[in-house]
């Protein structure tokens, strides 16, 4: 029988760039991510502001999607069983002026972008198609932090397709994880993430874990880091999850719980990848720090053997 995988998208519609997405799969109590950068298929494309508001791009993308997606599960023999996606996974409901989900993630002091009803998008389809029709600039159209919604409403209506599809969002995940994190772009935010995630996943933990970071999927280490936070959430099982908004009005965005994030990560104390360059594995963390830090650690700032153990004291100890 194929293996179970928990699959995390990180949806985008930028040009030229193709879409984030992770391959995990449970195994031994780890959430290990399947490498997909050198497999004979790609993910695809997607199409830019400009073509986000036409509906056949949209379809003949989630479609694309939808192959890739088979593709992957297909080459290493494996059956998706459940599927998180960043994004509403539909208009909002027009009897109400504010999606329950939406609501209650601005309340806990996490920022997200309103999702429209269906006449409302209607109308932003309109004003985007004259801001360009009077030669107005892709870079400058009206709305375009909501137009990617677009894409993912087509996306989640095409993967429903293949497994259960669930609404996430990697930055309030983020929030209940580290709870003062910085924005997610900042410089060294994306590897604290995952290491916070690994408490729970047990990956990455070593530096060969590290280095496979880069082949779980296209995008940047940003990118990476929300789709395997994606696809952490779709691995879940009820009592792990929370929500955010209304699940009988399917307003909802599913979070790892509470009780969960209070359980003791069950990694082992004492073995420890460096939390600076990630390529060197502490046996008995933290001894030995010392001797890393002042000669073979890739992550510090150069300088003499003092000045890099006080760096690695201040940010690490
Ligand atoms: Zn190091």
């Amino acid at each position: 029988m194929d293996r179970s995988i928990f699959i995390g998208v990180d949806v985008s519609c930028a040009v030229k760039k193709r879409i984030p997405i992770v391959f995990a799969e449970k195994r031994e109590g780890r959430l290990i991510p399947l490498p997909v950068k050198e497999l004979p298929f790609a993910a695809p494309y997607g199409h830019g502001n400009k073509l986000v508001v036409e509906h056949e791009y949209n379809l003949n993308y989630a479609r694309q999607i939808r192959q890739y997606i088979s593709d992957v599960c297909h080459f290493y023999g494996v059956k998706p069983e459940r599927i998180a996606i960043d994004s509403p996974l539909r208009p909002r409901s027009e009897e109400i002026d504010y999606r329950v989900a939406e609501r209650e993630l601005n309340q806990a002091g996490i920022r997200c972008y309103k999702t429209p009803s269906k006449p409302e998008f209607d109308e932003i389809i309109n004003k985007v198609r004259r801001h360009l029709a009077l030669g107005g600039e892709v870079a400058r159209v009206p709305h375009a932090m909501q137009l990617w919604m677009l894409a993912g409403f087509e996306i989640s209506r095409e993967l429903a397709k293949i497994a259960p599809v669930l609404e996430v969002f990697p930055q309030a995940n983020i929030r209940r994880l580290i709870p003062n994190t910085k924005h997610k772009t900042r410089k060294g935010v994306p590897k604290l993430q995952l290491e916070a995630i690994a408490r729970y996943t047990g990956w990455p933990a070593t530096p060969r874990d590290w280095k496979i970071l880069k082949r779980i999927s296209a995008g940047s280490m940003h990118d990476q880091v929300d789709a395997y936070s994606a696809a952490w959430v779709a691995s879940l099982n009820e009592a792990e999850l929370e929500v955010f908004g209304e699940v009988e009005s399917q307003d909802v965005v599913w979070v790892p719980s509470k009780k969960l994030l209070s359980t003791h990560p069950r990694l082992n104390e004492y073995r420890k990848v460096c939390p600076a360059c990630h390529e060197h594995e502490f046996k008995r963390w933290p001894w030995g720090w010392d001797a890393h830090a002042a000669h073979r650690c890739k992550g510090l700032s150069k300088g003499t053997q003092e000045q890099r153990k006080a760096e690695f004291r201040r940010r690490f100890l």
